[in-house]
């Protein structure tokens, strides 16, 4: 991408506009037309943006480009799960999949509805022990027009053209990376996603997932941009610290005070994520410890069945012993609900795929 060059992927929407009057020298609402057009319209080229004159198109090329990220490799799953390899700018290689939703649908509506899992850094400095991204390590945070160059990349892979009849409609930040590490890039990328003259994304549709980042948190929560999803992993201190050794730095008990307070909406509960992993949380002991951490708060737990990574001695548990913990659970009056394991075929758990494009093992 030319150095000179404004990349308008890159501007948020007052950014947008003073560079619409101040570079430009055009009236401020044609910003509108210009982010209709990098935003809606998805489109590559200056060159398609049909409404403004040749002239017109012919200055912005001038001095500003789209910046779009390059489809590496992607890999279809038997159950209709999608992941991509994405390449950005500087070669970078990151990860977003297309997850099929089971949401009911209205008979005779046949319209495919897709949830997409979208990163927010290039590897992690978390370094959970069961996850492949942090294996990786960190690398970098990646900038608000990667993490939407996600969203448009998977859009013009399906065709989703209309922001009115959207067939991508709920977003998770549980890709690769930490967002609260990049809270910035995170809260302009949500401001940019909801703008109603682009994708016009409903704060109710995204979820932001975080470890528990204690810097961050209250902001995000009082932003209002999107549902807070919180990974927990472990109902005790000790037990965390061995699976998230720096997540845990933030102490369990104070990490939970924290979520008491946090400003919900209306009719808004906190999602705790809890990774089932055989043998190592999911004991009687593990659920006694998880309904004290449930009667604190107004929350619902996610059971995530642990996606086995190569280099880690854990195991995922059989049906019938995740469904004895869920049972177990259940009986203590928690809302728990299993979150179904997809894409297992095309390693579609965080960071999997760029650690097996990496190994040389990529099957594409
Ligand atoms: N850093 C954020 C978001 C990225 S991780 C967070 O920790 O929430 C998104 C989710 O994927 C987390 O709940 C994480 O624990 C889960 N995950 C990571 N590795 C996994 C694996 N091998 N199997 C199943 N889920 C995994």
């Amino acid at each position: 991408m030319p150095l000179d060059k404004v990349d308008l992927c890159e501007l948020t929407w007052p950014e947008l506009e003073k560079f619409v009057v101040e570079t430009l020298c055009w009236k401020r609402f044609r910003a509108q037309q210009i982010w209709r057009w990098v935003w809606a319209g998805n489109v590559s080229d200056i060159s398609s943006m049909t409404d403004l004159s040749l002239r017109d198109r012919e200055q912005l090329a001038g001095s500003a480009c789209i910046g779009r990220l390059r489809t590496a490799d992607v890999r279809v799953s038997s159950d209709g799960t999608t992941k991509f390899l994405l390449q950005l700018g500087d070669g970078e290689l990151i990860e977003t999949v297309l997850i099929p939703s089971d949401a009911p649908q209205r008979p005779g509506d046949l319209t495919v509805r897709m949830t997409q899992c979208i990163s927010t850094q290039v590897g992690c400095p978390m370094a959970c022990s069961f996850c492949s991204t942090g294996k990786l390590g960190f690398r970098r945070n990646m900038t608000m027009g990667e993490i939407i160059g996600q969203v448009q990349a998977a859009r013009a892979y399906l065709g989703d053209t209309r922001p009115e009849r959207p067939i991508i409609r709920n977003l998770v930040y549980m890709g690769m990376g930490e967002p609260l590490l990049n809270l910035d890039a995170v809260l302009d990328s949500l401001k940019t996603l909801q703008h109603p003259h682009g994708l016009a994304f409903s704060p109710r549709r995204i979820t932001v997932s975080t470890c528990g980042i204690q810097k961050g948190m209250r902001e995000f929560g009082e932003s209002g941009l999107a549902y807070l999803a919180v990974s927990l992993h472990a109902p005790n201190q000790q037990l965390r610290e061995q699976l998230m050794p720096r997540a845990s730095a933030w102490p369990l008990d104070e990490l939970v005070a924290s979520l008491e307070d946090y400003p919900l909406k209306a009719r808004e509960r906190i999602t705790l994520e809890y990774l089932v992993i055989a043998g190592v949380n999911d004991q009687p002991e593990h659920v006694r410890q998880l309904a004290r951490i449930c009667s604190r708060l107004k929350a619902k737990l996610n059971l995530i069945p642990y996606n086995p990574t190569p280099g880690t001695a854990y195991r995922a548990p059989t049906p019938e012993e995740l469904l004895r913990f869920e049972k177990a659970l259940w009986q203590k009056d928690i809302t728990a609900i299993v979150r179904k394991s997809k894409g297992q075929d095309i390693e579609a758990a965080c960071g999997q795929l760029r650690a097996a494009h990496e190994a040389g093992v990529s099957r594409a």
